[in-house]
């Protein structure tokens, strides 16, 4: 099929039969119609049409290798740093236009599969099979253009005990038979953003837990089309309300959906699993096929496009109410500068330090990606700090839609006027601070930023882990043994 229109993507939707628990609610299809999804896969929906915009398809797409027809370019295998940073500019061009509030566009699982179908013989070390499964997987996602969701981490009953043994080993999704052509999964995980409106289900390790040789049954990596039967979504409360744009700017266009998904025995091919009881591949899933690596490469230039547009929302903001010039306000508008130039350094350093990995797919330089990966889903936790901070009573002075364009026009046109916009102009900059950091979006948002990559805490420790501190200890002791030395000079000449 290749590269996916806007029509497309909706056309699949509303022919798939999803299964979602939303509200009390039981809905079977056509979720592209329900009021809880119909904006948010709208926005997909632009996404899939820039990648036949002649003003963006030579950034989004490339030649498929099997076909010549244009495909997504975050399948693109780089090889060279032109590949690489072609993949930048099109994960970028796709966060710009959502200010980098859509986490789950397709690129970000698209750079998944794309490493891990370029490590194929690492799959095939437990069986031929597998290699050959994840490569013509990738090739199908590929050429059909799906979007995919995962599902990562058991549900959240007991955290002293490992995830294998919630409710006594019944609550997350693992084995529980194979037969002649598959296995049938039972239980449940979390998270899967975009789930209800995803085409597929991607069941794979976590990024952080590691498993353990017990977690055997637990321990697979498969995908399942998102309609298979026995699969179902429990969907929170939706964040979109429904209310005009100007109202919720960002809720109305990209509340993303977050979902449980239980498996009530969900029989999955041989051919849509890539591993299987292997608790080691599973640990090794992310980091030895370099998608981890893919991954982080992908987040990074949504970040920085989500950074990008607090600084420049901040700054709208302090001009607007004539508060730019105050020292304080300076120091928080530069730790917004100085998060944004951080995370452009890495990713840069990501680039120009990219090398080949054992199957000759070029990727960003590891260390640049890590720092990024630790340090943002803190440093997000300030910007609406710093907007609820700036903002103050501005962010109550807050009339709908209703009132702007109804009886109170003239007194908010008065009343609410800023030192450089008017008053209907100043409360709509002021409702998208508002959706930024105090509404029920914004904070889904803050929580998004902290633990969509795994528990910081844990991956933190990972981090000093795994981190070669070994020269820089080095370098102390030297420091130290040559104090030692100097110490004993001076002692020595006095006693000579
Ligand atoms: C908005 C949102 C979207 C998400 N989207 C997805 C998705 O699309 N796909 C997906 O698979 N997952 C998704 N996730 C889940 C995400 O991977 C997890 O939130 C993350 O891994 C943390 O796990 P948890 O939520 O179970 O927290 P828990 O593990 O329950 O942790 C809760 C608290 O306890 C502490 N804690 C628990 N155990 C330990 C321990 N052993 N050592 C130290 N501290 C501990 C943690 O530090 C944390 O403070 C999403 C999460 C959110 C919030």
């Amino acid at each position: 099929m290749a590269a996916r229109s806007g029509r497309q993507f909706l056309e699949r939707l509303s022919a798939a039969r999803v299964h979602v628990e939303i509200q009390g609610e039981t809905v079977t299809g056509h979720v592209d119609d329900h009021p809880a999804f119909r904006n948010v896969i709208h926005s997909y929906a632009e996404l899939y049409d820039m990648q036949h915009d002649p003003a963006y398809r030579d950034v989004l797409t490339y030649p498929s290798p099997t076909t010549g027809e244009p495909v997504a370019t975050s399948f693109l295998i780089p090889r060279t740093p032109e590949d690489l940073d072609k993949r930048q500019r099109a994960f970028k061009l796709w966060a710009d236009r959502s200010l980098g509030m859509l986490g789950r566009t397709p690129d970000y699982l698209n750079s998944a599969l794309m490493a891990l179908a370029s490590a194929a013989d690492w799959f095939a070390q437990a069986d031929p099979a597998f290699g050959d499964n994840i490569r013509r997987y990738y090739e199908r996602v590929r050429e059909d253009d799906l979007l995919c969701t995962h599902t990562l981490i058991p549900p959240q009953a007991n955290r002293a005990v490992s995830g294998s043994q919630q409710g006594g080993g019944a609550l997350m999704a693992h084995i529980v038979r194979e037969d002649d052509n598959g296995i049938v999964i039972k239980g449940a995980r979390m998270l899967a953003t975009v789930g209800p409106f995803a085409d597929e289900l991607l069941v794979f390790p976590s990024t952080v837990l590691r498993n353990t040789p017990e977690d055997k049954q637990y321990s697979f990596a498969c995908a399942i089309p998102n309609d298979a039967p026995g699969l179902r979504y429990l969907a929170r409360e939706p964040l979109d309300y429904g209310r005009p744009r100007h109202d919720h700017p960002l809720g109305s266009r990209f509340e993303e959906s977050d979902a449980v998904v239980v498996f009530d025995d969900v029989h999955v091919p041989y051919e849509r699993c890539f591993v299987l009881g292997d608790p080691e591949l599973c640990n090794g899933f992310y980091t030895r096929t370099s998608a981890v690596a893919h991954m982080t490469h992908q987040v990074i230039a949504r970040t920085t496009a989500k950074t990008e547009y607090i600084l420049g929302l901040v700054s709208l903001l302090t001009e607007a109410i004539g508060i730019e010039q105050f020292g304080h306000v300076q120091a928080d508008v530069a730790e917004v500068i100085t998060t944004l130039e951080m995370l452009r350094a890495f990713g840069r350093a990501a680039q120009a330090d990219a090398g080949p990995n054992e199957y000759g797919v070029l990727t960003p330089a590891w260390a640049p990606l890590n720092a990024a990966r630790n340090l943002y889903p803190r440093l997000y936790q300030r910007f609406p700090e710093i907007l609820r901070k700036l903002g103050a009573s501005g962010l109550m002075a807050t009339p709908t839609w209703a009132d702007v364009t109804g009886p109170a026009a003239a007194d908010i046109e008065t009343y609410l006027q800023a030192a450089a916009l008017g008053g209907a102009e100043r409360v709509a900059l002021f409702r998208l601070v508002w959706d930024t950091c105090i509404s029920a979006f914004a904070g889904r948002q803050a929580l998004y930023e902290y633990y969509f990559f795994g528990d910081p805490v844990r991956m933190a420790s990972a981090y000093v882990n795994s981190y070669d501190k070994s020269p820089y200890q080095a370098a102390v002791r030297a420091f130290l043994d040559r104090d030692e030395t100097a110490r004993q000079v001076p002692k020595a000449g006095y006693e000579s």
